[in-house]
């Protein structure tokens, strides 16, 4: 027999999921009520409220998707496209590769403009890619690229398409509630996010919206699609507007407790001051890591405040130091993948371990790691020059 599970305290500083607000697991502990009890199609339409807060959207199909970001992603391109059908698919990182492999799992053909790992997708690039394919019917690409800490102009982007009567299609798994983000505004047609980077959520849910133009494509498409459980047609059943609502799975209760917290905290905060917050610490962080010798992959207009990418000085194990800040001071980082597999190191600063205290650990962290493997560092200067940001 083995005992309970009790998890080490960590402070969660990757590339997600990020620390949890305590206030979130609290609500997660509330005892369970029934899928279709009137309290909880009330907190159901709550959620779906703070969605449309922080999305800055009036988009009635505006619901979490009960499964990881990933579904979300699954989701939109499941009913926005039917067997035969083109998209512009952007890749500057890992993420793109994977809308790609939705793309073509759903039989239909993805036309990739590439960029650089560590760049912001190129607007020529991806109009020029629009002049030569009329017939696409959406562009999709990355807003916040959690891959190479990249940040990409998602409102530029998302005109493109419009002018090329594309429908936009946007990965914010990382950039809902750490960057400025507005949906109606720019014109954003679907959009998938995640619970577990800057909204500070457990794992495992995924906020998705759709546009009333792409509603109508999902309930125009002339062939069902072909994922039951991801079919919006049938979710709305259960999450639209009806009194009636009906059964189509079990909803994640008590996840959704945490999930209603979470946005709660980001409602109360608000999501100007919440945007702020991720670039001062963000601001704070890099110019610790800068005052050591220490430097940052990505080009200061296209940096996410919320994934810092930090180059593996010359002759550091990172893999090693990595395992030291997680045994020595229950820090976890991330790794770099793909390209940048070795050469950096992923720090997030999303939602809750977005602070000043997250940010004076992982210097001082990082800093005495680093002494320990005899990289060349500049000590004992780090953390004033967070400080001195901090005023
Ligand atoms: C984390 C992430 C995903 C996948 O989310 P999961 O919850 O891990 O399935 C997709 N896109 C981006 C940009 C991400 O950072």
């Amino acid at each position: 027999m083995s005992n309970s599970f009790h998890p080490p305290v960590r402070s969660l500083m990757g590339p997600g999921p990020s620390d949890v607000n305590p206030r979130v697991l609290e609500a997660l502990s509330r005892p369970t009520i029934g899928h279709l009890d009137p309290e909880f199609i009330r907190l159901m339409d709550e959620i779906k409220g703070l969605l449309q807060y922080a999305f800055k959207t009036r988009n009635e199909l505006t619901l979490p998707i009960s499964a990881p970001g990933s579904a979300g992603m699954e989701a939109v391109f499941v009913n926005l496209l039917e067997r035969g059908d083109k998209a512009i698919v952007c890749s500057n990182g890992a993420f793109g590769g994977r809308m790609q492999e939705n793309v073509e799992r759903a039989g239909c053909t993805a036309v990739m403009v590439h960029d650089d790992w560590g760049k912001a997708i190129d607007l020529e690039k991806v109009e020029t890619a629009l002049k030569q394919h009329p017939d696409a019917k959406l562009l999709a690409f990355v807003h916040a690229e959690t891959s190479t800490g990249v940040r990409s102009d998602a409102q530029a982007l998302a005109a493109l398409a419009r002018q090329y009567d594309c429908l936009a299609v946007v990965d914010a798994v990382t950039s809902l509630g750490g960057v400025e983000l507005d949906v109606d505004g720019w014109g954003i047609d679907a959009i998938y996010s995640g619970s577990q980077k800057c909204l500070s959520c457990i794992p495992g849910l995924s906020p998705v919206s759709f546009s009333p133009k792409a509603v109508e494509v999902i309930k125009t498409r002339k062939t069902k699609v072909q994922s039951w459980f991801l079919d919006m047609n049938l979710v709305m059943g259960y999450w639209g507007q009806s009194s009636k609502r009906s059964y189509h799975h079990t909803a994640p209760i008590n996840p959704l407790y945490a999930l209603h917290e979470a946005l709660l905290c980001l409602h109360e905060e608000g999501l100007d001051n919440a945007w702020a917050r991720h670039t001062l610490h963000h601001t704070a962080f890099v110019a610790g890591l800068e005052a050591m010798g220490l430097s940052v992959l990505v080009a200061q207009e296209s940096r996410l405040p919320q994934l810092n990418a930090v180059c593996v000085p010359q002759g550091v194990d990172e893999a090693l130091l990595r395992s030291t800040l997680l045994a020595q001071y229950d820090l976890e980082i991330g790794a770099g993948l793909g390209t940048l597999a070795g050469k950096i190191w992923r720090v997030g600063l999303m939602g809750y371990a977005s602070s000043q205290k997250n940010v004076l650990h992982c210097l001082t962290a990082l800093e005495s790691a680093l002494v320990a493997q005899k990289a060349e560092v500049q000590t004992a200067r780090a953390v004033s020059a967070a400080l001195s940001v901090y005023g």
